[in-house]
């Protein structure tokens, strides 16, 4: 049985990046870029005020005063309408472009009218040292033309895509958004807005999961409930992997009706692995359907691509235990990494922060054990607590917490003060 590490570097060498696509800005956030962004303009596009006051030559002040005629107004959107000479000013607002012969801005805060007399009111300048470049912005400076912004492979986060607004990229070059089907496979299940009946159950993992997803930048295509019935498996099998991704949960355990592995192999799905030593989650499953290997309607009488799909990029396929918490705990470990693959966020698995437990904590797992925990950062460090919990059916339980906790193999007490890793939720 593979270890959890080996598990998710077994998803790593065989998920590879979506198809590069262009997507508009504003649907970008999140994705990866595909290109390196090259200014095709100066940043800023000409030299301008910083403040709104007064544009002057500082060589008219003395000691930061001095008595000005007021020549010119310039708002932002507009150019100056004459240069400013010896002894003159203009009133300008921020974001202005500065006129010709001003070397500085003097905030209108620092400046006093001293007469309105037509044709040219005087301002009178009461500043400290104005020295020439204060309070403007040169043109280029923040970025000059042909400078890279952005290099291929950056996430993209409100900051990047301000910055791509600003170089006119309304369209982008990205790692698509990998679409994930996701079905709940029992015979026990009945929608949300049901009550269940004797012996049923509220399909709760397709909800988290397609939350899951979501959070992931992953788009879910949610198919419902397959019964244990092979034929209704293989129908809905078939539609689930002409996605990027299918997200089984519930039939890969060792009951009578856990057909998922044996309806996967028929399709054509290769199994990477089947079993991880983790808890919550060990009969989790893992394949990949490559497009040369999608079954033939000559082969089985069953076709995985149903009316002659065209078969695109292979299609990566988890089998989820039922249980929610282990549905939950799987699809962090291991459909997060496939998905930060497919979108090509670097690294794929994400790196544990370590955090203080703050108290004694039993953990008798045969298997590493994530558990669902509280953390907070505090100014001496991260801390954890783990919350109450009964177990992989337990879903109530995760709802106070905001992190996993690894508890590694054993029985053993682990004591206030012990350094664990963290996976934040
Ligand atoms: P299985 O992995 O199919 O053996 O299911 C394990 C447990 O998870 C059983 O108690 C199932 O009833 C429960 N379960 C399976 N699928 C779901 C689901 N979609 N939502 C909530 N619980 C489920
Ligand atoms: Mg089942």
């Amino acid at each position: 049985m593979l270890t959890v590490s080996e598990a998710i570097a077994a998803v790593i060498a065989r998920v590879t990046r979506m198809p590069v696509v262009q997507v508009p800005l504003e649907d970008a956030l999140g994705l990866v870029l595909a290109e390196d962004i090259v200014s095709d303009l100066d940043s800023p596009p000409f030299d301008k005020a910083l403040m709104d006051g007064y544009a002057i030559r500082s060589v008219d002040l003395i000691a930061g005063c001095g008595r000005l005629r007021v020549v010119d107004e310039v708002l932002a959107g507009q150019v100056p309408h004459q240069p400013v000479g010896p002894g003159e000013a203009t009133r300008i607002m921020t974001g202005a472009p500065i006129p010709e012969g001003v070397d500085a801005v003097v905030p209108v805060e620092q400046t006093r009218m001293a007469g309105l007399e037509l044709p040219h009111p005087v301002v009178l300048i009461e500043s400290t040292a104005v020295t020439a470049g204060r309070n403007i912005l040169r043109r280029g400076k923040s970025t000059a033309k042909g400078t890279r912004v952005l290099r291929a492979g950056r996430q993209l986060r409100a900051q990047e895509i301000g910055a791509l607004a600003e170089l006119g990229k309304s369209q982008v070059a990205v790692y698509g958004r990998p679409r994930v089907a996701v079905l709940s496979t029992g015979d026990e299940l009945v929608p949300v807005n049901e009550i269940p009946g004797p012996g049923q159950i509220r399909n709760s993992n397709e909800s988290m999961l397609a939350a899951q997803l979501r959070q992931m930048g992953a788009v879910p295509v949610l198919l419902g409930v397959a019964r244990d019935d092979p034929a209704e498996m293989r129908e809905k099998i078939a539609r689930g992997l002409t996605c990027d991704v299918l997200l089984l949960s519930g039939g890969v355990s060792a009951g009578k009706l856990d057909l998922v592995p044996s309806v996967l192999a028929e399709a054509g799905v290769s199994q990477v692995f089947h079993k991880v030593q983790v808890k919550p989650g060990q009969p989790v499953w893992f394949g990949v359907l490559e497009p040369s290997s999608a079954v033939t309607p000559s082969d089985s009488g069953f076709h995985p691509f149903a009316k002659g799909d065209p078969v695109r990029s292979p299609c990566c396929v988890f089998g989820l235990p039922g249980n929610p918490v282990s549905s939950m705990v799987c699809c962090e470990l291991f459909t997060r990494t496939a998905i930060r693959r497919l979108m090509a966020i670097e690294p794929a698995a994400t790196a544990p922060l370590r955090a203080k437990l703050t108290k004694d904590h039993f953990s008798g797992g045969n298997r590493p054990t994530y558990h669902p925990a509280k953390f907070a950062q505090t100014e001496s460090g991260l801390f954890v607590e783990p919350v109450r919990w009964v177990g992989s059916a337990d879903l109530c339980g995760t709802v106070e917490a905001n992190a996993m906790v690894l508890f590694p193999e054993g029985e053993r007490t682990y004591h206030a003060g012990t350094m664990l890793d963290l996976f934040p939720w």
